[in-house]
């Protein structure tokens, strides 16, 4: 009995997907990027479609300059955590910036989007009081979030108001606090949550509602504030997540609130005051592709033009598309083998995409994950679309 033995079976299957290609899906490196959509891979240049790029402003001028004007002005790292000497004047303009933005009274930045929810719940919610319920299909740091907090949790079906209903009203009278934690738009599949009919049932029950909106900040609502804009309940929102790593094209996440309370998360939320605050150049980057997002909608609609050009030549294709249109395509496949080799097919045709099998997908699902970036030029979206192509002839003539 050894601390290991558990890791055999994943490492079987991990090397026969491996040999058989001579490629690791999960440990793809970019050995030289050439741009926001393009990279060096084994020399080979790649499409990259998986890379949750939304508006596409990873190269944007005014992100690189902020970025090396804030290296200049503060230094590489802060070497402290939020908590201790890890809060500059970037930190706090951020705050400020994202709760004017999204229209809410209080913001916190974190290191990351995970530690942002890790954050969140764990210090919002207690055991024995308080419970938990979360969608199915919830993000793994949501699912830490509640672990970590110690309290009960409750999982209702994914996207479905009447589920969590039914769970709520079983709740005892005993249950002081419930925090309903959901997503905007789903990473996986790009189905996009009944945000206003879920805040609906959660404030019914004397719930709140903790959204992560945190892939379709940017991409969602008439100014990019995400699915609760789009369904105009931004404001009913009791505590909204999300993160610098996709549409703000930077690292941090943050969550904000009209509830004061927030503010006392900085003393007593673990991810936020025991880890090293987000770098300046990552504050700068995100709060320069904020004021980005803020001014140019131009970049929202090329990523829903782009998402629409391609969704449509998939379902031409015949491909079982897991959801409706959104800047996330997931194609299903027959089971984890097939997903690999069409996955490794596609890098062969110049493409990369996420190959996504179980246990890290809903429904123990095998697909292959896109995600469309506004920055994806119709080059780009033609060897995209040309090796899906290929790829369904070939999985045709194999069938065949
Ligand atoms: N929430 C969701 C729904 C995510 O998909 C992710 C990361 N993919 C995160 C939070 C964490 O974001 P970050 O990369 O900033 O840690």
């Amino acid at each position: 009995m050894g601390l290991f033995e558990k890791f055999s079976a994943t490492a079987t299957a991990y090397e026969g997907l491996k040999e058989a290609t001579g490629r690791d899906p999960f440990g793809v490196s970019m050995d030289e990027m050439k741009g926001p959509t393009r990279a060096l891979v084994d020399g080979k240049e790649i499409v990259l479609a998986g890379t949750n790029n939304y508006l596409g402003l990873t190269y944007d001028q005014a992100a690189v300059d902020a970025a090396k004007d804030a290296v200049a002005a503060s230094g590489t790292g802060t070497t402290g955590s939020r908590f201790a000497n890890g809060t500059y004047a970037g930190h706090r303009a951020l705050e400020k910036e994202l709760a004017e933005f999204l229209g809410y009274e209080h913001c916190m930045v974190f290191s990351t989007g995970y530690q942002a929810n890790l954050g969140a719940i764990s210090a919002l919610v207690q055991p024995p009081d308080d419970v938990i319920l979360i969608d199915a299909d919830c993000h793994a740091c949501i699912y830490d979030g509640c672990q970590l907090s110690g309290a009960e949790t409750v999982r209702f079906r994914h996207n479905d108001p009447e589920s969590l209903d039914k769970r709520l009203s079983r709740l005892g009278p005993e249950v002081k606090g419930k925090l309903v934690c959901f997503e905007g738009m789903y990473s996986m599949f790009g189905d996009v949550a009944p945000v206003k009919e879920l805040v609906e049932v959660a404030h019914k029950h004397g719930a709140y509602a903790l959204l992560d909106e945190a892939h379709s900040f940017g991409v969602f609502g008439d100014n990019g504030r995400g699915v609760c804009e789009r369904d105009a309940v931004l404001d009913q929102v009791d505590f909204y997540t999300g993160t610098f790593s996709k549409s703000l094209a930077s690292i941090g996440g943050f969550v904000a609130s009209n509830h004061p309370e927030l503010e006392y998360l900085r003393f007593s939320s673990r991810p936020y005051m025991f880890t090293a605050s987000p770098s300046p150049a990552n504050v700068a980057a995100a709060s320069a592709a904020l004021a980005r997002l803020k001014n140019d909608h131009s970049m929202r609609e090329n990523l829903w033009e782009n998402a629409h050009r391609v969704y449509s030549a998939f379902q031409q294709l015949g491909y079982d598309l897991a959801a409706p249109e959104s800047p996330v395509i997931a194609v299903k496949l027959k089971n984890r083998e097939e997903a690999f080799m069409a996955w490794n097919f596609l890098m062969e045709h110049g493409v990369y995409v996420n190959l996504a099998i179980p246990p890290g997908t809903p429904n123990a699902t095998s697909i292959l994950r896109l995600s469309v970036s506004a920055a994806h030029t119709a080059d780009d979206l033609d060897v995209v679309v040309g090796a899906y192509t290929a790829l369904s002839e070939h999985l045709s003539a194999s069938a065949a």
